[in-house]
């Protein structure tokens, strides 16, 4: 279909000036702008939901991990520390997280696992923007760049800078005007208005995983003892029960393929074997049900993601009217929450000086420039050849965050990491946010000594860190 353009009237608009602009409230922007502030910068940060948090309070609740990767949960070494430890202990103290839980020994890609209360979350994240002085303006859109005039076009490497982005909510259009910038938008759109190489990776993830999205959503009123013991070989086949005697009592749950067509009639019309995945922290509540295959989209077009979107809420609709019906415990059960927006595990992929590959996390590579260590893999143990080595950790290095030719511009989140199995590892919660604090730290330097990201002495950045109480060395 033809594009028709429309050119728009020149216009003024009005100016915000900080050190430090992070698009995307989300795991990793939040981590970011955080860091950012408490090493001394002035930071923007903005998000275009009313709500801080993005995937970790729209379904990724399951943080994973802050271990070493072991089959033995007693010899699992925590290798993460910073603001995303900080953050569960804060989850914990405000009784919105369980403790780390150990796994069975067969769930090696885990040795501990903790899992959050996302409403909690938005609140305790809320708080710690707050205290570290972040500006904060939800419900807003970032939505261009302006480049930096002089640009070497001709250049073999072309360091471009960022001058400016427009942000748009309901004050109108405005531009923030920062030393740097940190793309932690998940999908790469401050690289992409700056014209940034990009792949997209998220076909991919219809090979790994099910799909590239899912909206995840809970039902409440379920009696857990009837659903398990009435329907042993069902729908539910518990997994493990925690209970911290403070009202989170932990249940993981593996499902099970309905295989008696009669007995589940009401789910019959439903492809309801992408259910993958459900976990309780509440009594009588299913917290987290995820629907890890999704409604088939295009996740890189606004129109088809809406679609998705949309579809998505009427299959969990459809899903918790076959409960009500067919499982045993679930009569008076009802969806008691869907996240804000449909989550997305990979849309478009960054091209920055460092693109990790699945055989560095394998063999546990470090590096000399190392913003955190990380030992978690999504598709360990189910693909032998993604298990991380001895010592069950790798380095995730600073070179991964700089987008090639930007010079004031970080990436930070699932919008790093071209190689599909790599990414199954890094994408996830606590690798987001050891890259958002290693970009909000080296943001606020380069801020602060007005000079490039590349141009920034590793050795400054690694004290820096230290002082935030990352861990680099175990
Ligand atoms: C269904 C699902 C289940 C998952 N389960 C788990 C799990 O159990 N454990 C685990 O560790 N990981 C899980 N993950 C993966 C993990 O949660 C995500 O990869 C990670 O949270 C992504 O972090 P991020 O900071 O890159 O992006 P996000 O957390 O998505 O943050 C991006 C933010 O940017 C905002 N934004 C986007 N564009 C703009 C714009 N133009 N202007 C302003 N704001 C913008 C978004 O609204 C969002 O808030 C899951 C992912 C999905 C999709």
């Amino acid at each position: 279909m033809e594009v028709k353009y429309l050119t728009e009237p020149e216009r003024k608009t009005p100016v915000v000036e900080t050190d430090v602009f992070v698009a995307g409230a989300g795991t990793a922007g939040c981590v970011a702008a955080i860091a950012a502030a408490r090493a001394g910068a002035g930071v923007v940060l903005v998000e275009r939901t009313p709500v801080p948090g993005g995937t970790l309070t729209n379904g990724g609740i399951g943080i994973s991990s802050f271990y070493s990767a072991t089959k033995e949960p007693e010899k699992a070494k925590r290798i993460v520390g910073g603001i995303a430890y900080e953050l569960m202990e804060r989850l914990q103290e405000a009784g919105g997280a369980t403790e780390f839980i150990p796994m069975p020994g067969d769930q090696n890609f885990s040795p501990y696992r903790i899992v959050a209360d996302h409403e909690i979350y938005k609140a305790v994240i809320s708080k710690m923007l707050m205290e570290a002085g972040v500006r904060v303006f939800l419900s807003t859109m970032f939505c261009d760049v302006c480049m930096e005039d002089g640009a070497d076009e001709d250049s073999a490497v072309r360091n471009h800078r960022i001058k400016a982005v427009f942000i748009e909510n309901k004050d109108g259009r405005s531009a923030v005007v920062a030393k740097q910038y940190i793309d932690a938008s998940g999908d790469g759109d401050i690289a992409r208005m700056a014209g940034l190489e990009q792949t997209e990776l998220w076909q991919r993830y219809h090979e790994v995983c099910g799909g590239p999205n899912g909206l995840v959503f809970g039902m409440a009123g379920i009696d857990f003892e009837r659903a398990v013991v009435e329907n042993p070989t069902g729908f539910f086949k518990l997994g493990g029960t925690t209970d911290q005697g403070d009202g989170i009592v932990s249940r993981r749950f593996a499902f099970t393929h309905v295989k008696d067509k009669e007995k589940y009639a009401a789910f019959a019309d439903l492809d309801i074997n992408f259910f993958t995945s459900m976990q309780s922290i509440h009594e009588g509540e299913l917290t987290y049900i995820n629907n890890s295959k999704g409604a088939d989209c295009n996740v890189c077009d606004a129109e088809s993601l809406s679609r998705a979107e949309m579809e998505s809420r009427v299959m969990a609709m459809e899903f918790a009217d076959a409960m009500k019906k067919c499982v045993p415990g679930c009569e008076n059960s009802y969806i008691s929450w869907a996240s804000t927006q449909m989550g997305v595990r990979a849309s478009r992929i960054t091209m920055c000086d460092k693109m990790i590959a699945q055989e560095e996390i394998s063999a546990a590579k470090r590096f000399e420039d190392e913003v955190g260590l990380y030992g978690f893999h999504d598709l360990s143990p189910k693909r032998k050849e993604c298990e991380i080595c001895e010592p069950g950790f790798y380095g995730m290095p600073y070179r991964m965050l700089l987008p090639g030719g930007c010079d004031n511009l970080y990436m930070a989140g699932r919008c790093v990491t071209g190689d599909i199995e790599a990414h199954m590892s890094t994408r996830n919660t606590v690798g987001c946010m050891i890259m958002g604090q290693g970009a909000g730290v080296a943001a606020a330097l380069c801020a602060r000594a007005d000079c490039g990201s590349r141009e920034l002495p590793y050795g400054r950045l690694r004290e820096e860190l230290l002082a935030q109480n990352v861990i680099l060395e175990v």
